[in-house]
């Protein structure tokens, strides 16, 4: 790899006008060390950096671009929807062409609304589930992220009922004490919350597969539970497919799961690398939304063009027999291969998956929430890490984060990666000892 002097150039200069240098923290490498990567292409499999490397990418716009970068299909959808024009502030036959094919793949879903991103979409499911049961509080567990609206940005620490507590300065406390969490995958928990707060609870929200804490799969008996009780009180039950809709299957988790929420988040794949999020659920509780209802929820930009076309491009390839047998088959190899290495050295790593989503922590495991998540080596995780860029491998720069692979990934990427693997837990154990 050669040096990164062009990308500390760029960051220095970032920095000077940018909070850290970057528009979101986890960019900043503060993790792992070092200059973050300032990427200036993206091809497939593929991101190239100011300095000319060349690197397998992983993040893949943290699981959006499921067809890797730059599409053929994806630019071609790009260029045509900018030479019609790239805002109306007036509704286009685009929304109701992505609205159709989400409602087709999640049968959860009978009406949906695009909002802009991941974020926007949490906090809009949030006030409508509010509005519908006349409640207030909201549950949410311990590690999953749900964007950085104020009510969502806690996550209090362990434990089996706390009143939440701010996690970011500028969250007023008498926000924040309208959220309740609890540990992920904590039936009992749940139990609790809920006979405490029966008639206050609006809904509880939650990743199906959780994928912001590192990837922490709940247990299928954890989310009927969590069903079973929301049910039981009148409250709603929220799942947060941003990362997991189109990416665990073309359905989502919950098709894959067997489990029916009331509303469901949407982000990240249904806009293909563009701004885009959408929320989504049965009609009684969607006509609540204004014009229809009283909740008011709006968007200068939502339902963008540019980004409903995308949107369409993608999904319409996802649909594609084959598609999701390509990207599991892609991150089987992978999974074995890493497994396989980790176990040659006895480095302790508890590796899941699903689909083309994965993830890895530096331990022996198990991880079923954010406690045991915070047991991972996060100084082997560094190490890893920075031995796999130097050889062209781009992972998220946190132990804390899920990994993807696309369409694009091809079997000498996978071979690539398997090999630097190699090299990397070589030099990790040349160090220690
Ligand atoms: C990424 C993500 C969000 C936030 O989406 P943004 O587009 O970054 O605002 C919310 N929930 C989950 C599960 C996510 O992975």
């Amino acid at each position: 790899m050669r040096p990164s002097r062009r990308s500390a150039e760029l960051y220095e200069a970032a920095r000077k006008l940018i909070p850290g240098g970057v528009n979101s923290p986890v960019r900043a490498f503060r993790a792992v060390g070092g200059t973050p990567l300032f990427v200036t292409r993206g091809q497939g499999s593929k991101i190239y950096d100011a300095d000319g490397n060349e690197f397998i990418d992983y993040v893949l716009s943290w699981g959006a671009l499921a067809l890797g970068h730059a599409d053929p299909d994806v630019v071609t959808a790009i260029e045509r929807a900018a030479q019609a024009g790239t805002s109306f502030g007036a509704p286009t036959p685009g929304e109701t062409e992505l609205a159709a094919i989400i409602v087709e793949a999640i049968p959860s879903i009978e009406q949906v609304r695009f909002v802009n991103s991941g974020t926007e979409a949490c906090m809009s499911a949030l006030r409508l589930a509010r509005a519908f049961t006349g409640r207030d509080k909201i549950v949410k567990c311990a590690g999953c992220y749900h964007g950085h609206a104020d009510s969502l940005l806690v996550s209090a620490g362990s434990g089996a009922l706390t009143l939440g507590v701010p996690d970011s300065p500028g969250v007023p406390a008498s926000f924040a004490e309208h959220t309740i969490v609890i540990p992920y995958n904590d039936g009992e928990a749940a139990h609790a919350a809920c006979r405490r707060y029966a008639d206050e609870i609006a809904c509880v929200i939650v990743e199906p597969l959780a994928g912001n804490m590192g990837f922490v799969r709940a247990k299928p008996q954890y989310l009927q539970e969590l069903r079973d009780l929301t049910d039981r009180i009148g409250a709603l039950l929220i799942f947060d497919e941003v990362m997991t809709g189109f990416r665990v299957a073309y359905g989502g988790a919950q098709t894959l799961l067997g489990i029916s929420p009331d509303l469901t988040c949407l982000g990240k794949i249904i806009g293909g690398g563009l701004p885009v999020g959408a929320f989504g659920g049965k009609r009684d509780v969607m006509r609540r939304l204004a014009p229809d209802g009283d909740v008011y929820q709006a968007g200068t930009l939502s339902g963008n063009p540019l980004a409903m076309a995308v949107g369409i491009a993608q999904l319409r390839r996802l649909e594609q027999p084959g598609s999701y047998e390509r990207l599991e088959g892609t991150a089987r190899t992978l999974e074995a291969g890493l497994r396989k290495v980790f176990a040659a050295k006895r480095l302790p790593v508890s590796m899941d998956r699903e689909g083309s989503m994965w993830g890895m922590f530096f331990q022996a495991g198990p991880v079923t929430d954010l406690a045991s998540a915070k047991r991972s080596d996060l100084g082997a995780f560094r190490a890893f890490f920075n031995e796999m860029l130097a050889r062209g491998i781009y992972l998220a720069p946190s132990a804390f984060e899920a990994a993807f692979v696309s369409t694009a990934h091809s079997k000498s990427d996978v071979e690539r990666t398997i090999a630097a693997a190699a090299e990397a837990v070589e030099a990790m154990v040349a160090v220690a000892s």
